[in-house]
């Protein structure tokens, strides 16, 4: 079940080291991103962004380049995209 993912990550990336577009490129992952608006959401590949942005770029930020494909809106937020939630996300190492 997909639930609407808001601001609930937001304090961690904030204090560690915000995961970076080579860290998912290394783990397989690809970049889940939704739109504020109008919820529409999708899943991008690592290996675009990387070519269009660069390794080390966050993936936090990555929604200032994104527009939404269905309302157009640019409020568009990113976070990896885990296979599944609930697991093992909340490391705090
Ligand atoms: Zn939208």
């Amino acid at each position: 079940m997909m639930g609407v993912f808001k601001q609930q990550n937001l304090r961690e990336t904030e204090t560690r080291q915000p995961m970076c577009l080579h860290h998912l490129q290394e783990q397989n992952l690809r970049v889940f991103c939704w739109c504020n608006r109008c919820s529409h959401n999708a899943e991008l590949e690592v290996d675009l962004l990387i070519e269009r942005l660069g390794a080390l770029y966050p993936v936090p930020e990555l929604g200032i380049h994104l527009r939404c494909s269905h309302c157009n809106t640019q409020d568009v937020s990113t976070r990896p995209a885990w296979p599944s939630h609930g697991g093992q996300i909340a490391r705090h190492g």
